[in-house]
């Protein structure tokens, strides 16, 4: 297959079908495209879009970023998930700002050295803002290219990441690798998509070798399933007599690393040690919820939150400055995950469902 074909194809087809008007394709400097291209990692355009322009209000340049607080940043991240994205991003902007005079790296080896930035991101910061040549492969690409190259594997193995990564850059143009790049993430996000695509839709349909051989799926290989493990918690959902809720700051590393979320217990029977240890009562009342499931890559985690209403604001215990009384009622500006915001929702529904 003659380079120079496939690409034109692709970027034929993009200059006709392809995304033009995406906020990050507006004023396509360095520093949007990066904050667009980490947030894009594991997450879908729609869903990015108003995260994009509500960060990029708040955090218009690196200096804005680099000088916020990690709570804002992870404030303006909560919801997107993956947290060591916002955390990496922010830490980057720091070093851009005070150890590279505020410049933004345009050489790919200094951009590769900063954190959360890999080689396909890199080479997508500088491709799409710059113009630079640079191949990439994001979820989209190998997708687009084992397909149409029938490469046997999962992406995950080394073997098949470098074959792929081979690929992609003997496929890159010297010019016009911005359009070629964007046309590539597009191809692979709405017409070579994971479970429909839409082959007579694909400019690449007659060089595809797994469309010849009509096994579509067959490409790439999805990961070799494993068991995931279960965990479980009870997430102490504390509240004080004006309906402020007990949010403790989890360490910096880890799952939800930096955000806020409820104080935790292994199990009910722990309940009453913790109580009295960190709120100086005996015999806590309790009532707990029905147990529910959020999953990350490597284990579940069901989640039972357990509502400890106190009466009296003074026995609590709060010598701990990691320890903050949340009111649901103000948009407070701080870091949640996902579940802990939709516990505070639904404990905010039945609090209101009990005065009414
Ligand atoms: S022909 Fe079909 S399978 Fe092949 S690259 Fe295009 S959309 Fe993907």
């Amino acid at each position: 297959m003659e380079k120079r074909d496939f690409s034109e194809r692709v970027i034929r087809w993009f200059s006709a079908h392809g995304r033009k008007d995406l906020p990050w394709q507006q004023e396509s400097t360095p520093y949007r495209v990066w904050v667009s291209e980490i947030m894009l990692q594991q997450t879908q355009v729609v869903t990015v879009i108003p995260y994009f322009q509500r960060f990029m209000a708040r955090f218009p340049d690196l200096q804005a970023l680099a000088e916020a607080s990690q709570d804002e940043v992870l404030h303006y991240w909560s919801g997107l998930g993956y947290y060591a994205r916002a955390r990496n991003l922010h830490k980057a902007a720091k070093i851009i700002v005070e150890e590279q005079q505020g410049v933004f790296p345009d050489e790919i080896e200094r951009l590769c050295e900063l954190p959360g930035i890999g080689r396909s991101t890199a080479g997508a910061v500088l491709s799409l803002a710059l113009g630079q040549s640079h191949p990439i492969l994001d979820g989209n690409v190998k997708r687009v290219l084992a397909r149409c190259f029938a490469i046997d594997g999962w992406p995950g193995q080394s073997a098949v990441l470098s074959r792929l990564w081979a690929l992609s850059e003997g496929l890159t143009p010297e010019s016009s690798a911005r359009a070629y790049n964007q046309a590539m993430m597009d191809l692979g996000a709405g017409v070579c998509t994971r479970r429909n695509p839409n082959c007579q839709e694909c400019p690449l349909q007659n060089l595809c070798k797994a469309y010849a051989q009509d096994e579509l799926h067959a490409y790439p290989e999805s990961k070799p399933k494993k068991q995931l493990p279960v965990k479980s918690v009870c997430m102490l959902l504390v509240t004080d007599p004006s309906g402020a809720v007990l949010l403790e700051k989890r360490p910096p590393a880890g799952i939800w690393g930096g955000l806020w979320s409820f104080p935790e217990c292994e199990s009910l029977e722990g309940i009453e040690a913790w109580s009295r240890r960190n709120l100086a009562i005996e015999n806590c009342h309790f009532t707990a919820w029905e147990t529910r499931r959020h999953s990350f890559s490597h284990y579940h985690l069901d989640i039972m939150p357990v509502q400890i209403a106190l009466k009296n604001i003074a026995s609590c215990v709060m010598d701990d400055a990691g320890r903050v009384w949340y009111n649901t009622g103000n948009s407070e500006q701080r870091g949640l995950a996902a579940p802990v915001a939709r516990i505070l929702n639904e404990l905010n529904e039945r609090t209101k469902g009990v005065s009414a």
